[in-house]
């Protein structure tokens, strides 16, 4: 868009949104770049079946950085700093309050945004005044991922490893994908690097992985999330 065409979308828009990925190591089958390329797919899938739900979102590039730390200790993961990545978020909010949006909208694909993302949406709702809504994407999808995979699955597991495969198949090592190891570790110890919890990296079985069944699950998590943005007492 042009900063004229932008002028407007921002205004008319219900949403405001900004995908939240991470580049991260994902074990030995996928790339760094999963959540973010999660974060841009399902997104889309959001933008595009709004309409249908009386919505229209205006959607922003993808962040593809995020808060990795836990990651670290296998090449290719960036993370920012906890701090400054919670100050990227309250300074992308501003600047679409600025401009006029009605309504700030966080899509998040990687579980360790959660905690910035938090603080974050706390500053712009009550420093900035923006009603800020929050999509933790795998939530909206939680219980039938668990009724299909088990409880399991995880980081570059079942899950994600069939939404790659659905969207970008050719970026998927098949003949990397196996069981994932364990390390032993006892419930309470948490907080822990990934190096400690796993041998290759991720979590579960992604040789379980179904792009067939994630394609229904996409779609029925879809209309949720935006039913969901339907709802609510901000006037939508
Ligand atoms: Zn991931």
């Amino acid at each position: 868009m042009t900063w004229e065409e932008a002028e407007e979308a921002f205004e008319t828009a219900d949403y405001v949104v900004l995908p939240c990925g991470s580049t991260e190591q994902h074990s030995l089958h996928l790339p760094t770049s999963v959540d973010t390329l999660r974060s841009s797919h399902l997104t889309d899938e959001l933008a595009e079946r709004a309409p249908d739900h009386g919505l229209e979102l205006l959607v922003l590039p993808p962040l593809p950085y995020g808060y990795s730390e836990h990651h670290l200790p296998f090449s290719g993961t960036i993370t920012l700093d906890a701090e400054t990545y919670c100050e990227v978020i309250v300074d992308i909010g501003r600047s679409v309050k600025k401009h006029g949006g009605k309504r700030f909208l966080i899509t998040n694909f990687h579980a360790g945004n959660i905690e910035p993302h938090k603080l974050a949406i706390d500053r712009l709702q009550r420093e900035y005044d923006l009603p800020t809504r929050y999509v933790n994407w795998t939530d909206f999808a939680r219980d039938k991922l668990e009724a299909r995979f088990g409880d399991k699955w995880g980081h570059a597991g079942e899950h994600e490893t069939s939404v790659i495969e659905h969207y970008r198949p050719e970026l998927v090592r098949q003949g990397k994908k196996q069981p994932q190891t364990l390390h032993d570790v006892a419930e309470s110890e948490q907080f822990r690097y990934f190096d400690d919890l796993t041998v290759e990296g991720g979590l579960g079985d992604p040789t379980d992985s179904d792009p067939a069944f994630i394609a229904d699950i996409i779609e029925e998590t879809t209309d949720k999330v935006l039913s969901d943005l339907k709802t609510g007492n901000q006037d939508v």
